[in-house]
């Protein structure tokens, strides 16, 4: 059974605190290792690491800071498969999807080896007679960095690539759940030639969790998961002084028109509504059927969903388990509730026959038809291999189910009308929207985030958000000098 520390100063880091939490395999069932949970004097000690080693990052000139960039780039990308095997001995998704979410992170690192272009200033030269005036974007110090289970790869690398080549350093703090991610991704840092310090793991739960939103050296949080505790840290850490991102939960909505390529729209229900077990923050768990195309959308997507191969993510399974017995035991209780309210379950995944362990976490793709808004399968975020159904006449009704929905993350439209497609993404009250695509994660430079209950605060991930979000802008007017300038002047400073 593995131990797993913490992580500073290029190395691991034992601490001692004494609390620790066990990781499973969802596939077996077995515990196979035994994480830390910082006390607070762990947590100040890697935020202190991280501080001492503040002033010489930020000093480091763009060109050292993107080379080593580009090493950690060339190392990922030689090594993912590592990588994704541990993503999926601890989280259960399937190794090609845990492949995949490392290459997805891996753009992030390619957009923040651009930073010599991103961080250059404006210029105006003679504001006022002999007066320039420039700005400059400078990094905030310590930031956190907070993530969830889901994508123990990815959504650490939404932020910490533009975090470090802005000249910061970074405490993250992944989730206990699936913890030995963060620390292969620091050794492979310190591999890439980071120096001490740049880049610490802090391996914890909420203890962990309050000494970032509240230690005064730590300047920045950035939060990925639940809405509850995203508002948590929010409110909490935005009353401590920090700027902060806070992205929560999420109930995403794809509207099928009765236009649609009912093929195309019935794959994509089952690519976006079962991959990784439904444990995407953009999975599509609801499926708004517009008009008289229901009965053939939900005998496509079932007929699609019933081969689907379930078991362990390391086989040629399509779908793993889910992360552990009490989740999949909560999302199994919500498709008895469902079918308790009277909606129609099409495919049953609560009895599944898996290529894996007798003791994974195991839970087959299911298909409910005829949900209804105030069924709890369609109110709540289940975060499970759930798709539900609802059938509605209009177009106008299915915008408002959306647009009436407390959390606003991603959503997508199926049509073969360009017109409708375009007023749908004008209308929709949704922060990332996909026409004909079910999962419209955006590019590493354009910014992920949600809009309502799926993000708190101003600023999205990573594109330009990512780099005004750990900078901070100085704006310098200068004068030197000149004579003519000279002399005692009381009034408001104006331009000639
Ligand atoms: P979670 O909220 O339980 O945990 C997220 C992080 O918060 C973890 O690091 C965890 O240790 C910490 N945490 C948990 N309870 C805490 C508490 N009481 N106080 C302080 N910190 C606490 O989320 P999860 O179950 O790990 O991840 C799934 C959730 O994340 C889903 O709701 C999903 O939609 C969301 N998510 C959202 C996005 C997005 O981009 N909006 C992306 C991925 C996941």
């Amino acid at each position: 059974m593995s131990t797993i520390t913490h992580w500073m100063n290029n190395a691991p880091f034992t601490g001692t605190g004494t609390g620790t939490a066990p990781v499973t395999n969802p596939a077996t069932g077995q515990v196979t290792g035994e994480v830390a949970l910082a006390g607070v004097e762990d947590a100040r000690a890697v935020i202190d690491a991280a501080a001492a080693a503040f002033p010489a990052w930020r000093d480091t000139s763009l060109a050292k800071r993107t080379a080593i960039l580009f090493n950690f780039r060339e190392l990922l990308n030689a090594r993912k498969g590592e990588l994704a095997r541990i993503i999926t001995a601890e989280h259960g998704k399937v190794v090609s999807d845990a492949l995949g979410e490392v290459s997805r992170g891996q753009e992030v690192v390619e957009f923040a080896c651009g930073i010599p272009h991103l961080l250059k200033g404006g210029f105006t030269e003679n504001a006022s007679t002999k007066v320039d005036v420039y700005s400059v974007r400078q990094p905030l110090g310590v930031v956190g960095v907070i993530s969830p289970f889901n994508f123990p790869a990815m959504v650490p690398m939404w932020f910490f690539p533009i975090a470090i080549a802005t000249g910061n350093t970074v405490v993250l703090k992944p989730s206990e759940k699936d913890p030995s991610a963060a620390l292969w991704i620091a050794a492979l840092w310190a591999e890439a030639g980071l120096p001490d310090g740049v880049f610490n793991v802090l391996q914890g739960d909420k203890t962990a969790v309050d000494e970032l939103l509240t230690n005064p050296k730590v300047k920045s949080v950035s939060f990925v998961g639940s809405t509850p505790i995203a508002q948590y840290v929010y409110s909490t850490g935005t009353a401590a002084g920090k700027r902060v991102q806070a992205l929560g939960g999420a109930k995403n909505h794809a509207v099928i028109l009765p236009d649609a390529d009912l093929d195309l729209a019935a794959d994509a229900m089952v690519n976006a509504g079962f991959g990784s077990a439904g444990e995407r923050c953009m999975a599509i768990s609801a499926c708004v059927a517009v008009g008289p195309i229901a009965d053939d959308l939900v005998a496509k997507i079932a007929e699609r969903t019933t081969p689907l191969k379930i078991g362990d993510g390391t086989g040629d399974s399509d779908m793993g388990p889910l992360v552990t017995k009490a989740h999949r035991d909560k999302v199994a209780s919500y498709i008895d509730a469902g079918e308790a309210d009277g909606a129609k379950i099409v495919v049953d995944g609560r009895s599944v026959e898996a290529d894996g362990g007798e003791q994974g976490f195991w839970l087959g793709p299911t298909l409910i038809d005829h949900v209804t808004p105030e069924m709890s399968v369609y109110t709540d975020e289940i975060f499970g291999p759930v798709l539900s159904v609802v059938r509605v006449e209009t177009y106008d009704e299915a915008l408002d189910l959306i647009n009436t929905n407390p959390y606003g993350n991603g959503t997508a439209i199926f049509t073969n009308d360009g017109g409708a497609a375009r007023r749908f993404q004008n209308e929709v009250q949704v922060g990332m929207v996909g026409i004909n695509v079910p999962i419209p994660v955006p590019m590493a430079y354009y910014s992920f985030g949600g809009w309502k209950a799926s993000l708190f605060g101003d600023s999205h991930a990573h594109g330009m958000d990512g780099v005004q979000f750990f900078t901070r802008q100085k704006a310098i007017t200068s004068r030197w000098l000149d004579p003519s300038h000279g002399g005692i002047e009381l009034g408001f400073p104006q331009n000639q």
